[in-house]
């Protein structure tokens, strides 16, 4: 069985293609500038490669050059469309809705639609691009939905509701629902199997750190907390997010300056964060080259998140009373032994012994840097959240064929 995977935004759409008979990626590709005039990238798992401008007047053309260079061509990893058993599709936001990953039908893509109070920037074009692709393979192609969103699902109300009047919760359903739901649920079940244990046996810390970044604490399997909320605002500070703030901040700031809501939102996701505080970049890498250059900001944001993450995972250790293992993943969490480091060196309080030359070398694969004689487990897990998502459609596909 051959599934397209597919991630949209409101001017692009990633897309991969696996073969589940041994999960390999046969090709993937990125369209862009759709709604603008439009432009193709594509490689397939042998090297071919091919790159240029075609008209993206809307997602469905750019579905349809999809299938084109999927299955003519240079570039051709299949014979014809019908080769692409079904479709998966990342939605940001399922609410309380969907807790579960879903097989598509028209009142999916409407629902979808009707969540973006919830999701403004990713869940519109996400139902406008699953309309596109059911027109593009037609309603015999299955097509499946899987949420950001769902893997929190399982939160007690203690971890989801806020502070505030209940009645908001209940009026415009504001609650914490947490995102990146997709990679902690690959991570975490990945991290349970190299350590040879069964899930439900397991208490996971997972920590993806990226341009966004969460923290989520995984007891037996499932999701018991996260530090995204109600918006991937929350949490701790990201490459242009604030993370959260003493919420007075927000109006005193918004008084002082004269700010419109809008503006603030603006502030808070886009100019803060690591690129706020230091000045300097959103990118980790340029923070940390600066900091070794003696910027005294650079450090600063370095330490600054390296104590919030470090804070959080006690936190979650405390959640969940234990934790086996913690693992690091996204573009921070894989690659910088620097951050990592120095996110635990003081847990030795709670069991975490790492090995510094092992960790030097963990970045990019699967590795674990802990001690042997360390109580909890710490490793570097690459996620993939294609694979798991592939892996949701193959299952709901395989069940509506029984
Ligand atoms: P996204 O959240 O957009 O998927 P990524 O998971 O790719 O982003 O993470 C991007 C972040 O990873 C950037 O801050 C980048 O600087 C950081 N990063 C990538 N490689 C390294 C590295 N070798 N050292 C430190 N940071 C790195």
């Amino acid at each position: 069985m051959k599934i397209l995977v597919i991630n949209a935004g409101s001017s692009s759409l990633k897309y991969q293609l696996i073969d589940m008979k041994d999960e390999s990626v046969l090709a993937k590709g990125l369209c862009e500038r759709i709604g603008v005039d439009g432009r193709i990238s594509h490689k397939t798992a042998d090297g071919r490669k091919s790159e240029y401008d075609v008209s993206f007047p809307t997602h469905k053309e750019a579905f349809e050059e999809v299938v084109k260079v999927l299955s003519t061509g240079d570039t051709k990893v299949i014979d014809s469309m019908s080769e692409i058993s079904a479709v998966g599709h990342r939605v940001l936001h399922g609410a309380e809705v969907y807790k579960v990953s879903t097989l598509v039908d028209d009142k999916v893509i409407d629902t979808v639609m009707e969540l973006k109070e919830l999701g403004p920037l990713h869940n519109p074009p996400q139902a406008v691009a699953m309309k596109a692709c059911q027109e593009v393979f037609g309603k015999d192609t299955p097509m499946v939905a899987v949420f950001d969103t769902s893997f929190h699902q399982t939160m007690p109300e203690k971890a989801y509701i806020f502070g505030i009047p209940y009645e908001y919760y209940e009026k415009y359903h504001i609650r914490r629902y947490g995102f990146h739901g997709t990679s902690h649920r690959y991570v975490g079940a990945r991290m349970a199997e190299v350590m040879g244990k069964k899930p439900e046996d397991t208490k996971i810390i997972s920590c993806h750190l990226g341009n966004g970044s969460s923290i989520t604490a995984i007891d037996g399997g499932k999701c018991v907390d996260t530090t995204m909320g109600f918006t991937p605002l929350d949490g701790f500070i990201m490459g242009t997010r604030s993370g959260a703030v003493d919420p007075s901040v927000i109006t005193y700031i918004m008084n002082k300056e004269h700010m419109s809501p809008d503006e603030m939102s603006n502030m808070l996701n886009k100019k803060s964060g690591f690129l706020g505080l230091s000045g300097i970049s959103p990118d980790c890498r340029e923070i940390e080259e600066a900091a070794e250059k003696g910027d005294h900001r650079a450090a600063l944001t370095l330490d600054i998140v390296t104590y919030q993450v470090k804070k959080q995972i006690a936190a979650y250790a405390a959640a969940m009373g234990g934790v086996d293992a913690i693992l690091f993943t996204g573009g921070i969490g894989e690659n910088s032994s620097n951050f990592r480091q120095r996110v635990c060196e003081g847990l030795e309080f709670m069991g975490v012994k790492i090995d510094k030359a092992l960790n030097e070398k963990a970045s990019r694969g699967e590795n674990k840097f802990s001690t042997e004689d360390s109580k909890v487990q710490v490793w570097v897990l690459p996620t993939n959240e294609e694979l798991l998502i592939a892996r949701d459609t193959k299952e709901i596909v395989d069940n509506i064929k029984k």
